[in-house]
């Protein structure tokens, strides 16, 4: 079975490498499936799980936005952050969710409503992601 190599990549650490079958992940313009052989491609991401298949199994990365460039067999993500499942600290999550929904709600003048939005849908993917491992 053809295989492309995927890497997820942040500023401070290699999060992923590893070849797999597919990768699925959601670009600003909707969801991309991509497999072996994709032409070359670059676009960037939305804040949300990707889903990496290998043979039978799915692994799930949190994306936290960035770009991903397909070129040849190789998918390279690069991200301000990621995270694997299994690193991910749920009660983390869970109250930087709880964080930013008061401060949304609390619909202050000073509350930076673009900056609490982000840190929302971080904490909802990480709980996404951590919940499909
Ligand atoms: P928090 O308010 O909990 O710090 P955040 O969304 O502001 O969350 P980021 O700035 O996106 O955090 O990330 C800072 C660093 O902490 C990154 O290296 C990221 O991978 C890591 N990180 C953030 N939240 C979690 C979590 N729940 N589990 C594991 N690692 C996390």
């Amino acid at each position: 079975m053809s295989t492309l190599r995927l890497e997820v990549v942040t500023p401070e650490r290699k999060v992923y490498e590893e070849d797999v079958s597919m990768v699925v992940v959601k670009g600003v313009a909707g969801e991309l499936g991509i497999l072996p052989h994709h032409i070359p491609l670059v676009t960037p991401l939305k804040i949300a799980p990707i889903k990496a298949k290998k043979g039978n199994s799915e692994e799930f990365i949190a994306v936290h936005g960035g770009f991903m460039e397909v070129r040849k067999d190789k998918v390279v993500i690069l991200a301000e952050a990621a995270e694997l499942g299994s690193d991910i600290d749920v009660s983390r999550a869970q109250q930087a969710k709880e964080r930013a929904e008061q401060r949304l709600a609390a619909k202050a003048d000073e509350v930076d409503h673009k900056r609490a939005e982000l840190a929302l849908q971080r904490a909802v993917t990480r709980i996404q992601t951590s919940g499909q491992q």
